[in-house]
């Protein structure tokens, strides 16, 4: 039986403790499906599009890893490609209650898919996307916390002319 797991989330944009989850994750399932949510409440800094460029070619050296996308209810995404699992990442313990509670709440709506976290690699145990969109805008240099093809994507929406969008 092949095993699919999805891992979802916001990707705005993708940093390199993404990247490492990723990873980690390709080598535990047959496939992986890094899904990027469409319906996000959050004012976003990347377009969809672009973040899904983004991690497509962050991660075109993995062979059994793609991009996608999703609206409305994650496991219902998760239930339509067939997903084994869902991976998410955990850093400090801030992460814990909010990952806790939305595992949860997927194991009440499908008790078929399993959620399983991966900590954190040390090194990148402090990066957030919401960290990098910080730095990103007030001018600061992100190359060192995000994967290479992200760069250009961030350097383009934080030019002064795009800011103001
Ligand atoms: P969301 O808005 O769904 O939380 P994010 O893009 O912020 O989306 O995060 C997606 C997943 O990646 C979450 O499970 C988050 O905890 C995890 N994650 C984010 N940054 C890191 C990191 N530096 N190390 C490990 N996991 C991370």
């Amino acid at each position: 039986m092949s095993r699919l797991a999805v891992y979802p989330g916001s990707f705005d944009p993708p940093t390199l403790g993404h990247l490492d989850v990723i990873e980690r994750a390709a080598s535990l399932f047959d496939k992986l499906i890094v899904a990027v949510g469409r319906n996000s409440s959050k004012k976003n800094l990347l377009t969809a599009d672009q973040r899904i460029e983004a991690i497509r070619e962050s991660v075109a050296h993995l062979p059994h890893v793609v991009v996608g996308a999703f609206e409305g209810l994650l496991i219902d995404y998760a239930r339509s490609v067939d997903a084994t699992a869902i991976v998410r990442g955990l850093r400090a313990t801030s992460d814990f209650e909010y990952e806790f509670q939305m595992a949860m709440v997927n194991r009440r709506l499908n008790s078929e898919i399993e959620t399983v976290f991966l900590m954190t690699k040390w090194e990148y145990s402090y990066l957030s996307s919401s960290i990098v969109r910080e730095v990103a805008t007030l001018g600061g240099d992100f190359s060192q916390m995000v994967p290479e093809a992200v760069v250009p994507f961030l350097r383009e929406a934080t030019q002064p002319a795009n800011q103001a969008r």
